[in-house]
């Protein structure tokens, strides 16, 4: 099954505290689209790149099979840029810089191949583009939407309006307090509920995420990792992870949305191995299914 990721496609600059690169790729719908990618569905994006951005990285994109039609190139803007600095235990991370450049007045219209997409992910990004996109989409199998500090703080009430509409919510921890001013996390993702998506997912970082709705919840544990080198982008390749599963075995049952949170997690823990997709250029699926068979035999008791 097809799969739509709406995102950012970005150049970042990223700090840890024993390295600095700049201008390396990145964005939300990068992320997600490169990890939705290793599930064999046709991936497509839709984001906007400025005249600084290197066709190196779109070439990339497009060898792991990525449809980029709905990608445009403004040839006298400039790209997003986002730099971020970790501190010393890799767990906070500072936004030094958000420019949305192009994005800010990027109104995309959906190329009419795209239109009966089942499965839609909507990255992080300006949440009336979220909207606009749900809107231009069919009849949508599964439609599920991220969001971030930035977007609750900056656009709240266009936020609301795209959540609505949502069929699942993923955000991280310190994003659901945020949103509901809730500190006990089950009471943020019935506050969330509330705002009308069917199931919210909670990331804990390297405390797994958990998912509930009205009548479930479930807990996945985090892939054991000693060697992390950048989390930049986790969030998302777990997002792209999980629909690209969901998206391959055509299947939103309660058993299929908990292994795709498993398949979510061990895309993620090779993402942040290494700084932007750069990780990712070099796994295999066998190594995926080896992580997954690893964090399925820890949950066993
Ligand atoms: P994460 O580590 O999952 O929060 O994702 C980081 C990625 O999201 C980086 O590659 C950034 O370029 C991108 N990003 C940062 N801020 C935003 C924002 N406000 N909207 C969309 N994408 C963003």
């Amino acid at each position: 099954m097809g799969i739509l990721i709406v995102g950012t496609i970005t150049l970042d600059t990223v700090q840890t505290p024993t390295e600095k690169v700049e201008d390396v790729l990145g964005g939300s719908g990068t992320y997600a689209a490169v990890a939705a990618s290793f599930f064999g569905n046709p991936v497509r994006l839709i984001g906007v790149v400025g005249a600084d951005f290197p066709s190196t990285y779109t070439d990339f994109l497009q060898t792991r099979g990525i449809d980029l039609e709905g990608v445009t190139r403004v040839q006298d803007g400039k790209s997003f840029r986002w730099g971020g600095k970790y501190t010393d235990d890799l767990n906070v991370r500072d936004t030094l810089f958000t420019e949305l450049n192009i994005v800010a007045d990027f109104n995309p219209v959906l190329p009419d191949t795209y239109k009966d997409t089942s499965y839609l992910f909507l990255a992080n990004d300006p949440p009336q583009l979220q909207l606009s996109i749900i809107e231009q989409v069919s009849n949508p199998k599964l439609v599920v939407s991220d969001t971030m500090d930035f977007w609750i703080n900056e656009q709240r009430e266009a936020l609301e309006k795209t959540i609505e509409r949502v069929d699942i919510l993923i955000l991280n921890d310190s994003e659901a307090k945020l949103l509901t001013g809730e500190s006990n996390l089950l009471h943020a993702a019935r506050a969330i509920l509330r705002y009308g998506p069917k199931r919210v997912i909670i990331k804990k970082g390297e405390h797994g995420a958990i998912s509930i709705t009205e009548t479930s919840f479930f807990s996945a544990p985090a892939y054991p990792l000693t060697e992390v080198t950048d989390p930049t982008g986790a969030g998302d390749s777990f997002a792209g992870g999980f629909m690209g599963y969901l998206a391959s075995v055509d299947d939103i049952s309660e058993g299929s949305i908990r292994k795709a949170m498993m398949y979510g997690t061990v895309v993620a823990s090779f993402n942040i191995e290494d700084f932007s997709i750069n990780r990712q250029k070099s796994v295999q699926f066998s190594e995926i299914e080896a992580r997954y068979q690893k964090l399925q035999d820890a949950v066993q008791f």
